[in-house]
């Protein structure tokens, strides 16, 4: 799934805020990694982003990379993933609804899902506990349909 050109105005509104509060200028480099990584799919590494950006221009370090994710996730347009293989993982924020993940731990694939049921009994759970719940994730891991066999 990819960012439609509304959404991606949306984000670089938001973005441009962040970055002007913040006395941040944006460069040519950095926009090249936003703009690839907002058309890329998955849950992506630094490097993963980095190899991409590189065919476009290999002057850009993988620092500099590293720099633009932790901007886009501070900033609230990327999640920020850790799948227990010590590697961060970004996805997009936007244009995304909220979903969780399963993890396989042998060959490292993801699976999305969304369960409206699960969604629902953890606000019953916070309730019940007179908790206000500000985000969640779930993660699940285990072995694909493929490691079972
Ligand atoms: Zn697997
Ligand atoms: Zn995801």
């Amino acid at each position: 799934m990819s960012v439609s050109s509304a959404q991606r105005e949306e984000l670089e509104r938001l973005l441009e805020r962040y970055m002007t509060e913040r006395g941040l200028k944006s460069t040519r480099q950095r926009s090249l990694i936003i703009d690839l990584f907002f058309d890329m799919h998955g849950h992506l590494s630094v490097e993963d982003v980095w190899s991409r950006v590189r065919q476009d221009d290999p002057r850009v370090s993988v620092a500099t990379v590293y720099r633009t994710m932790k901007l886009l996730s501070e900033a609230g347009l990327a999640h920020a993933r850790n799948f227990g293989d010590g590697q961060t993982r970004f996805e997009p924020a936007v244009g995304r609804e909220h979903h969780d993940h399963l993890i396989c731990t042998r060959c490292g694939t993801i699976i999305e899902f969304e369960n409206d049921q699960i969604e629902r009994m953890q606000d019953a759970v916070a309730r019940r506990h007179g908790f206000k719940v500000t985000s969640h994730k779930m993660e699940l891991y285990g072995l694909c349909k493929n490691c079972q066999k």
